[in-house]
């Protein structure tokens, strides 16, 4: 089977417009995780009495976020890739249905060096995806993975799958070298777009404060995969935690800073499109949907 043309094409969904920005969100594809990633050591009647539906999958959406504002057309983070399909992988063809040639992006920023933000910059023959797009990368986050040995000692992951992880990232990175620009979170990037360090689900994993118009709102990345478990227990975390207790602190922080500022919200897993607002409930937090 081809990796092409077996999801169902899905135009973009309009988040801001002006005479000289538009900023789209785009959907890469949904792909189910089974609910043991989540709240590792937690037992299961205790996961689900937090859950709605307590079924043994929980979907990630893979919002990415398309910001145009010329010359600059930039994405933030490229999905998960051809060998992802037909769940996802998505991201050129539904670029292109919303009238978008990948050749004309300009910049690519990266989140984190999960491989659902940067397996799409490389397709099946080995070549770019986005011929012309620079791609930009936390400095802490590509050292960590390019390091011959990272420290895994605070990751809840299975030893033979972190091993794994580090080689198929290392070898991304790899190919992405001659187009690849590090960034500090101190770097101006763009007027339009200030990135915030927020470490711990990996050494360098940022969020970004977007400006549109007079607003300005947080792409939150990864700091939620779900809009349930973590929302209400941030403690609990992911199997994909790099460093577990550091992500845990970091999202209870995120969150509370969310809550406060009653900010628009966008995240990168939560359901298409992926706008919402942080409420605060007590000790927990709730995921509200909603541009
Ligand atoms: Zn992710």
């Amino acid at each position: 089977m081809t990796s092409q043309h077996h999801h169902a094409v899905m135009q973009g969904f309009t988040a801001f417009q002006s005479a000289n920005m538009e900023i789209l969100v785009v959907t890469d594809g949904d792909v189910p995780y089974n609910s043991d990633c989540f709240a590792p050591g937690i037992d299961r009647p205790e996961l689900n009495s937090v859950r709605v539906q307590s079924s043994d999958y929980i979907t990630l959406a893979h919002n990415i976020l398309v910001i145009s504002a010329p010359p600059h057309l930039v994405l933030i983070d490229a999905g998960n890739g051809y060998s992802s399909a037909p769940a996802a992988g998505c991201l050129p063809d539904n670029l292109k249905a919303t009238g978008i040639d990948p050749a004309d992006v300009t910049d690519i920023i990266l989140t984190h060096a999960h491989p659902d933000h940067i397996n799409g910059l490389i397709d099946e023959a080995g070549l770019f995806v986005f011929p012309n797009a620079e791609i930009h990368l936390q400095e802490a986050e590509y050292n960590f993975w390019q390091s011959v040995s990272p420290d895994f000692s605070k990751s809840k992951n299975l030893p033979k799958v972190l091993k794994q992880l580090h080689q198929d990232i290392r070898q991304v990175l790899a190919a992405i070298g001659p187009k690849l620009r590090l960034f500090n979170t101190s770097d101006p990037m763009f007027p339009f777009l200030r990135p915030i360090l927020a470490p711990g689900h990996t050494p360098g994993h940022c969020m970004f404060a977007v400006t549109a118009g007079s607003e300005t709102f947080i792409h939150m990345a990864d700091i939620c995969h779900d809009a349930e478990i973590l929302f209400s227990r941030p403690e609990w975390g992911t199997i994909f935690d790099v460093d577990f207790d550091l992500a845990a602190q970091t999202r209870r922080r995120i969150l509370g800073e969310l809550a406060d500022s009653q900010q628009l919200v966008f995240a990168y897993h939560l359901q298409w499109p992926g706008f919402g607002r942080i409420v605060r409930i007590g000790n927990e937090f709730k995921w509200v949907p909603g541009r």
